[in-house]
């Protein structure tokens, strides 16, 4: 597993200003970021998996050492598939710790090679979540301050009833 290659992985249904932040703090530690768009056969999702990987793409053109992916199944098996030795996590509140300390333990059983790193949010975007975007849009609010700009037309339009 090379620790040199850093995965990042989520729904990204759609992209906000949280996760750009994680992924450009990322992108500037490791030599490889590998953002990955967890493809939930249970969770049929707002924006398709292909909608979410272009609207990453487009809110990422200036940052050299990113790619796109879309995986299925468990994401220690997606880190053997591409020699990833790091997983990459954004923590919010408290409320997020719970979770993650469970995956990250649970991962880290079944691939002991693979280390879990955490970012913790920058303030500004502490409460910033996917659902939250797409509930205000629905109801149509401005999210302009909450998704990169080169995503907010195709998020507005998608989500206004
Ligand atoms: P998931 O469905 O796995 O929660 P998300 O797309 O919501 O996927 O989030 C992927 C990762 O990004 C998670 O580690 C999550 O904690 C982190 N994240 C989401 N929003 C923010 C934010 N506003 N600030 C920092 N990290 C965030």
């Amino acid at each position: 597993m090379n620790p040199e290659i850093c995965v990042y992985a989520g729904s990204f249904d759609p992209v906000t200003s949280g996760h750009l932040d994680i992924i450009r703090r990322g992108a500037a530690v490791f030599p490889k970021l590998i953002v990955a768009v967890l493809r939930n056969p249970a969770k049929k999702g707002t924006f398709s998996v292909e909608e979410r990987l272009s609207m990453l793409a487009r809110s990422c053109s200036d940052i050299p050492n990113v790619v796109f992916d879309s995986f299925d199944g468990l994401l220690v098996d997606y880190m053997r598939k591409v020699d990833a030795g790091v997983i990459l996590r954004g923590l919010r509140a408290v409320s997020d710790f719970e979770n993650e300390f469970q995956m990250a333990q649970l991962n880290r059983q079944m691939n002991p090679q693979v280390e879990t790193f955490f970012l913790m949010t920058s303030p500004e975007h502490a409460y910033l979540s996917s659902s939250a975007v797409r509930e205000i849009a629905m109801f149509g609010g401005d999210v302009s301050g909450f998704v990169p700009a080169a995503v907010l037309d195709e998020v507005t339009q998608k989500l206004r009833k």
